[in-house]
């Protein structure tokens, strides 16, 4: 099956007991048993959920996954993979990552004796440098939030593999649409279901994909330990957004490209950050692993100060001024004081991450609104 037919299909089945074409929402905390231990496979809702099993089994087939867990939010997706690591073990991960991750791997997981080191993953002999016995685990996100950066998964994963090392990647930016980390060798899948997935900007949700059954059981027994599940109303509305995702993202990056050539060509505007243009130093990368380059973008004015860029702020009418992505409707944000002001200013900076970076999640409406909105309020 090709992804459109999957997002629409995959694990899905008419409801046996009435027939209806749209999965029931199972809001129920328990399940009655025939008689001690006898039961139709559901003991209780922490552990399983008609409605959730039938979201991870749709989301895992998307990203080409033998098995598929939901979280209650990307956090704590991302939280489960580093549970799986013990006091003493290492994790590489990239300079230039969503600011959520890198406070919960510095000042939650690092006070349990989980090291964390970071590094310019777009060279992949840096992480190879650094890799020591103690390393478990290299935590990949691309494209980057918000500098928009591409790591070779296929190379970061063959060095991984080479020193027994597993490797996950965060694909919250591509969605499964645009970018399949397990076939690019990666051994687990993250999303922050919350954004592309759901795409209506309505839900939190996580997502870990594999197709290793022992990672999976691992996912499983933290899932049902820690209980950071979804609720049933949630997965039934993620499942009815994975029902448009392919034909979201396909207005979400040509809407993209559109921004990103119209902001690339304008007079106020200093530097873009989206990996299909020609001269973005990974885009060769971004060709061979994604089917699009999204609709993600981050620039900075040519006037390059924070007053500059707080004025240009002000002045979005259409581009609501919020945090998160990947919605319908179109997002502008400020990663130095929203999404990113959990990492120090210094480690921002080395990445470019700079207090004068605007980030665009550029959503589905007509593009000549939106180029006019980001026309005013660039100006
Ligand atoms: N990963 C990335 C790349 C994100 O942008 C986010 C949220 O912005 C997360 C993970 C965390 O996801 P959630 O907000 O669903 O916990």
């Amino acid at each position: 099956m090709k992804f459109g037919t999957k997002a629409l299909h995959a694990g899905i089945e008419p409801d046996p007991s009435t027939g209806a074409i749209m999965t029931p929402i199972f809001q129920t905390s328990t399940y009655v048993q025939d008689s001690p231990g006898v039961h139709k496979g559901y003991e209780y809702a922490r552990t399983q959920n008609p409605t959730r099993s039938v979201l991870e089994k749709n989301l895992a087939a998307l990203e080409n996954a033998k098995f598929g867990r939901c979280f209650a939010s990307g956090m704590s997706a991302t939280e489960t993979v580093i549970k799986t690591l013990r006091p003493g073990d290492e994790v590489i991960s990239t300079g230039d990552l969503y600011g959520g991750s890198f406070r919960l791997f510095t000042q939650i997981f690092e006070q349990f004796g989980i090291k964390f080191t970071f590094v310019d993953m777009r060279n992949p002999r840096k992480v190879e440098e650094i890799i020591t016995d103690k390393t478990k685990l290299l935590w990949v996100e691309t494209p980057t939030n918000p500098m928009l950066n591409i790591i070779d998964i296929e190379a970061i994963s063959a060095i991984g593999h080479k020193h027994g090392v597993k490797v996950a990647v965060d694909n919250t930016f591509a969605s499964p649409y645009l970018q399949n980390p397990l076939d690019q060798g990666a051994d687990i899948v993250m999303h922050s279901v919350t954004k592309y997935i759901a795409g209506h900007s309505d839900v939190i949700m996580g997502f870990l994909g594999t197709s290793d059954p022992a990672i999976d059981e691992q996912f499983g027994f933290i899932q049902n330990s820690s209980g950071a599940i979804p609720g049933p109303q949630d997965c039934f509305l993620v499942l009815r957004g994975i029902k448009t995702l392919h034909l979201r993202m396909q207005r979400h990056c040509e809407n993209g490209e559109k921004i990103a050539h119209f902001l690339k060509n304008h007079p106020a505007v200093k530097s873009v950050f989206w990996p299909g243009f020609e001269d973005h130093p990974n885009h060769a990368i971004a060709k061979k692993q994604m089917r699009g380059f999204g609709g993600m973008i981050s620039f900075t004015p040519k006037e390059d100060t924070i007053e500059k860029t707080e004025e240009t702020l002000n002045k979005f009418k259409l581009f609501s001024l919020a945090e998160s992505l990947g919605g319908v409707e179109s997002l502008v944000g400020y990663p130095a004081g929203m999404t990113h002001a959990s990492i120090p200013k210094e480690k921002r900076i080395v990445g470019g991450l700079t207090d004068s970076l605007i980030r665009l999640s550029v959503g589905i409406e007509d593009i000549d609104d939106l180029i006019a909105d980001l026309d005013q309020a660039i100006k």
